[in-house]
């Protein structure tokens, strides 16, 4: 494990969640402890049903930690959940009534961001997330692949600071999957941005993380944390190195799949 001096951008320090369920307590998080710097891109990894997309929810103060630090942004830049989050789901979920560059806008919208500048943001993004053809079209007019580079555009309209990804790619069919995990490298190294990867795809985490965080089988505790070094910019041969298969066969075997 490496760690910057300076403090980190997110530190997630013992964060337990107990949710009440019918009266009864059901700890969904048990002990999860990392740190991501501005401007990484972390991935979280885990089997299904461990607590990952708990975190993430955590993290957007949707719900909030039962015990444990959540910190994020400090004092000289403070962080605002509803303003400095952009999140990206499985689905799309785009409204079918909507233009791809007004389901784009929504977020804009709703935090009430002065329309016209957000509209050439929205149009600036589309281009970046090679839609650029697409802002009058609507979401049944595109492949699964596209309306998921849509809901990434989307993500990014209020130019926020962090982008929590909960399995964003596992609806999609294997080639398009790998096309998307290059784009949003792409994405990644144009916006700047720091970005959370939630998936149970062990190669899709290794191949994307500046690090990897391991979760193990709910509820979620760190199994493990690796810096992953491999060569960047990444591209496709990096999973043909010896480097990526001792990261995924270590990853295979703590979470007792070997
Ligand atoms: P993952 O995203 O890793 O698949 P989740 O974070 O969705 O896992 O869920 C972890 C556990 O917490 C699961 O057993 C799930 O049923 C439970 N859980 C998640 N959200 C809630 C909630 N709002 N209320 C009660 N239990 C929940
Ligand atoms: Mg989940």
């Amino acid at each position: 494990m490496s760690r910057v001096d300076h403090e980190p951008f997110i530190r997630l320090e013992g964060v337990k969640k107990v949710f009440n369920v019918a009266g009864k307590e059901f700890l969904a998080v048990q002990d999860v402890t990392f740190d991501v710097q501005e401007g990484e891109l972390v991935s979280i990894v885990g089997p299904s049903g461990c607590g990952k997309s708990t975190i993430l929810s955590i993290l957007s103060e949707l719900h909030p930690a039962t015990a444990g630090t959540v910190q994020i942004g400090n004092e000289m830049s403070p962080f605002t959940p509803g303003k400095d989050v952009g999140m990206v789901f499985q689905k799309a979920l785009l409204l079918k009534w909507r233009s791809i560059l007004d389901n784009i806008l929504l977020p804009a919208e709703i935090l009430g961001l002065p329309l016209k500048e957000s509209r050439e943001r929205a149009r600036d993004l589309l281009e970046m997330v090679g839609l650029g053809k697409f802002g009058d079209a609507f979401p049944q007019q595109l492949s699964g692949g596209m309306q998921q580079r849509a809901s990434i555009a989307r993500a990014l309209v209020h130019d926020p600071r962090l982008i929590l990804m909960d399995e964003p790619f596992g609806a999609l069919d294997a080639l398009t999957r790998e096309r998307m995990n290059l784009e949003l490298l792409r994405i990644w190294q144009e916006s700047k941005k720091t970005i959370l990867f939630v998936t149970h795809g062990i190669q899709e985490a290794v191949f994307l993380g500046s690090q990897v965080a391991v979760m193990s089988a709910g509820p979620a505790r760190m199994a493990a944390h690796f810096d992953i070094e491999l060569p960047e910019p990444r591209t496709l041969d990096v999973k043909t190195t010896e480097k990526f298969g001792e990261y995924t066969r270590e990853i295979y075997h703590l979470l007792g799949m070997d």
